[in-house]
């Protein structure tokens, strides 16, 4: 392939939340470095919207970020400035409807816009699906349902997939694949619901049919667990003492060694105290799942719900810790505690726990863990088989909704573009999920194991690699980290990143 030319030409592919992360803080390094003038980037968004992707396209009041809002920064060293932006009436701890998330990421990238404008840097919205990426160590090509031209670099930010679980059941009309979809229908407002999935978009699903005023019977179907932990009304710092990055480098002996599953719960355990039954914790949840929330509820609102406060400071070192314990490590806890881990961290914002509880007490929600299988039966409804006690019960629904969040099999997923790159090789899916990037440079790894020197995938897909990417924080610093090198990399005028 022959170089691009003099003009040096970056793609961002996917506008969502990671789409904008990568933009802003591109054109921050460039303007830092004053060497932005000349440069094309062209953002590359297949929806109607930029800047609000699946999370935050949501128009419903009752979909919240998780977060509190004074953990939404998308500037690093101004960690208020979402707080800023929504005008001093909400304090930091409040939990912001998402949809409102999505204006401000819009906002900080108009601004951005303006700036590069203002630089000599020209901004492009094309708005057009890729479906291919080629590449060699001069340059990139997107093939795409526009006529798009060479790249010097290309930021693949796709975002969170659709399910690869139950694809079985996609032709059914009364099952919904993915309830993010736009248009997707909601169930009939008397029908019996099963929505399979206990986690946040579970939860999401839930507040849902509550606030479109469903009347029929719902029930959760989940694997193993029941629902999500509640989070404490108020977040209050915790100062890490164990797991912090000096114990990293000491037990790793300065990262020339890994770390086991013990060696890393042993930290985890230390930082939590007394604040959990570790014994406890660690085990099968057992018990009713609404009488658990009810009771999470109660520690949540009562300030025994402190050990969220410590899961939610180890946020920044999760994927450093992440990436200093051995494979075989990682593979037994994404087996063996990855699930019970997600319930403590990720749980329900009290004000939607809440919501859910009171849809269980006018006696409409039901939570069925330990589902064994799930069939369309002769009546156009479907047959769930679940555990109960020693034997297995059914519970029949009309209405089946999938919501067991983002796809992660790269060869699976509902994505032309990542399909097409791993088939070919030129991208390779990572053994623990999602595709392979390199840790610190978030550079494409190729099946043969080689780094491409222009193209870079960041975003939830990564999650093989960073674990804790289905968050704007973990987003954040890789898109930060990875568009200071390419800007670094335009400074130098070097042509590519050396491999
Ligand atoms: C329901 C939900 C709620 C969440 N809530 C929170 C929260 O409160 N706090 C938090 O920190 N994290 C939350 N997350 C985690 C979330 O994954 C990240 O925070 C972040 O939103 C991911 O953004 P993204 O841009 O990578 O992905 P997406 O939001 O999926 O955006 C990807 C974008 O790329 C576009 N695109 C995809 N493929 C192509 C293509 N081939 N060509 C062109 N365009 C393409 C899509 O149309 C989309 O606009 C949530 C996730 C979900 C699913």
């Amino acid at each position: 392939m022959s170089r691009v030319g003099p003009v040096t030409r970056v793609a961002v592919v996917g506008m969502g939340a990671t789409g904008v992360l990568t933009y802003v803080h591109l054109v921050d390094h460039l303007l830092t470095a004053g060497v932005g003038a000349g440069t094309e980037i062209h953002l590359v968004e297949r929806s109607s919207q930029v800047g609000a992707g699946v999370a935050y396209g949501t128009q419903s009041d009752d979909h919240l970020l998780n977060m509190q809002a004074g953990t939404m920064s998308v500037f690093p060293d101004r960690p208020n400035d979402f707080v800023d932006w929504l005008g001093g009436k909400r304090d930091a701890a409040a939990y912001i409807p998402r949809h409102r998330f999505g204006e401000y990421l819009r906002a900080r990238l108009s601004e951005a816009m303006s700036r590069a404008d203002a630089a000599g840097i020209s901004t492009e919205v094309v708005r057009c699906e890729v479906r291919d990426c080629y590449f060699d160590d001069n340059e990139v090509r997107l093939v795409a349902t526009a006529p798009l031209p060479p790249y010097d670099y290309a930021v693949l930010c796709v975002g969170d997939l659709p399910p690869t679980t139950y694809q079985e059941l996609r032709p059914h009309p009364r099952y919904v694949h993915d309830p993010w979809r736009a248009g997707a229908a909601m169930p009939p407002v008397g029908a019996r619901v099963g929505v399979l999935g206990s986690s946040l978009t579970a939860v999401d699903v839930l507040l849902s049919l509550r606030s479109s005023g469903h009347e029929g019977p719902v029930t959760c179907f989940t694997r193993s667990r029941g629902l999500p932990r509640v989070q404490p009304a108020v977040l209050r710092p915790h100062r890490l003492r164990h797991v912090t990055e000096e114990n990293l480098l000491r037990l790793t002996d300065d990262a020339g060694r890994k770390l086991g599953l013990a060696e890393v719960a042993g930290l985890l355990r230390s930082e939590l105290g007394s604040l959990v039954d570790w014994r406890r914790a660690t085990g099968p949840r057992q018990g009713d799942p609404i009488a658990l929330l009810r009771s999470d509820i109660d520690d949540a609102v009562h300030g025994r719900a402190g050990w969220y406060d410590v899961l939610d400071s180890t946020s920044e070192l999760t994927p450093l810790v992440w990436h200093h314990m051995t494979d075989a490590a990682k593979t037994a806890f994404l087996r063996r505690l990855h699930s019970g881990w997600s319930g403590w961290r990720h749980p329900i914002p009290l004000v939607n726990a809440r919501r859910i509880a009171d849809l269980a007490e006018r006696g409409q929600l039901r939570v069925r863990p330990r589902v064994r299988s799930v069939a369309p039966n002769a009546d156009g409804g479907f047959d769930i088989a679940h555990q109960v006690g020693d034997r297995v019960g059914t519970t029949t629904v009309d209405h089946l909704v999938n919501a067991t969040g983002t796809g992660f099999n790269p060869w699976l997923v509902d994505s032309p573009l990542v399909r097409a790159m791993t088939h070919a090789g030129r991208l390779r899916a990572h053994p623990l999920g999602g595709v392979d990037v390199d840790f610190a440079t978030l550079r494409v790894r190729d099946a043969a194991g080689g780094l491409a020197a222009r193209v870079f995938f960041v975003g939830p897909l990564t999650r093989g690699v960073h674990f804790y990417t289905n968050s704007v924080e973990t987003n954040l610093v890789n898109a930060r980290a990875l568009t200071g090198q390419l800007a670094a990399a335009m400074t130098k005028r070097v042509p590519a990143l050396s491999a």
